[in-house]
């Protein structure tokens, strides 16, 4: 077993790796502490019904190497962390399953602290709470989604600045592909700053809410990456950035939420040589996880909007770097993460 762990292709010297299960609940998690420099590690619990154990173990590690660098960018106090469920969200979640991972969570005695994710909700995350305090992300409150896509406006805007010289968003077309959570909040925004949208979605509710009352053109959902659009936001799917995507994309700039965008890292560079301007999904979409661990560490809400209004002046630097020494901004940011990191 442990070969099977330290050769995998997304273990990054993890900290920590804990099996949990319960039989009368039928839980089987993994959780994934990779790195606690800068504090306890915090990162979602995502239930998914994994094909195999072996692509839930590299779910849990590639995610939570991904929390650390996202976590330690956004100048939090928190280390990285994530956990997966393996199950489906849709028929195998109870109460005593949620029960049972809060029990597994208080044996880690705080290292890791968790909080919604794809597949989890806020209610599951209050049957965590019945069980341990290190949980976070809860109640009516808790949905991160209206941070994430101010972060992501504000990253816009500061590429925007940088790559277009131009400082307001008035007249610019933005691709919005998926109008969910963030997608939607953020189109709003972009709305109202003066941009135009065209947006795709398979959902055709938040298609046609997006027409009438953002004005939004709707084109079909492989039609986005065609789109003669300014910016490409990508707000749904991981991966859309690859040599196929690139070859299709128009857009001078991508800023948008979806974790993951790179299909492969050397994407970074492709963009780049390409000249297009991408703010790295980690950096521009830590709205979220900000106002979690604020809420967590019961700090002021007040202050969450300066916070996720700073990521617009570390993409700033981020890109300024980038073009400086003539590197991927992808690989600046990693290499930003890093040092804060070895510093802590
Ligand atoms: P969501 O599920 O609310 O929205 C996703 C939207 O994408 C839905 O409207 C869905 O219909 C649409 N969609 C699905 N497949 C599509 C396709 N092929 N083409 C176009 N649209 C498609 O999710 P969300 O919370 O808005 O998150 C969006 C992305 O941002 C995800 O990748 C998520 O991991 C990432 N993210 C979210 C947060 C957050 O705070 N919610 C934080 C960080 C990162």
């Amino acid at each position: 077993m442990s070969a099977f762990i330290f050769n995998e292709l997304n273990f990054d010297n993890h900290e920590q790796v804990v099996f949990v299960s319960e039989a009368k609940s039928g839980l089987k998690g993994i959780i994934a502490v990779h790195n606690t420099n800068l504090g306890p590690a915090m990162g979602g619990c995502r239930m998914w019904n994994y094909a195999s154990e072996a692509l839930a173990v590299n779910d849990v590690l590639r995610l939570s190497r991904g929390m650390t660098y996202k976590n330690a960018v956004a100048g939090l106090p928190i280390g990285g962390g994530k956990s997966v469920l393996i199950g489906n969200p849709r028929t195998d979640k109870t109460p005593a399953l949620f029960e049972a991972l809060g029990e597994a969570l208080e044996r880690l005695g705080g290292r890791y602290i968790t909080a919604e994710d794809v597949g989890t909700s806020p209610q599951d995350m209050a049957h965590v709470a019945t069980k341990t305090r290190y949980v976070a992300g809860l109640g009516d409150s808790g949905d991160p989604s209206p941070y994430t896509a101010l972060g992501c406006f504000v990253g816009a805007q500061a590429a925007v600045k940088h790559h277009l010289q131009r400082d307001s968003m008035e007249g610019l077309t933005v691709a919005v592909q998926g109008l969910g959570h963030v997608g939607y909040d953020y189109a709003r925004r972009l709305h109202a700053a003066g941009a135009k949208l065209v947006v795709a979605d398979i959902d055709r509710a938040a298609l046609e809410r997006a027409r009438d009352e953002l004005g939004a053109e709707i084109v079909a959902v492989d039609a986005i990456y065609d789109v003669p659009a300014d910016i490409y936001a990508p707000c749904a799917l991981g991966a859309t950035l690859n040599p196929d995507t690139l070859a299709r994309l128009k857009a001078k700039i991508v800023a948008g939420a979806a974790n993951n965008q790179l299909a492969t890292a050397d994407v970074g560079e492709l963009l780049r040589q390409k000249g297009v301007l991408y703010a790295p999904d980690f950096v521009i979409n830590a709205g979220g996880i900000i106002k979690v661990c604020y809420e967590y560490l019961n700090k002021p809400e007040a202050d969450v909007d300066a916070h996720v209004r700073e990521i617009s002046g570390t993409l700033a630097e981020i890109f300024t770097r980038a073009d400086s020494e003539g590197r991927a901004t992808s690989v600046v940011a990693d290499e930003v993460a890093q040092m804060r990191l070895a510093r802590a």
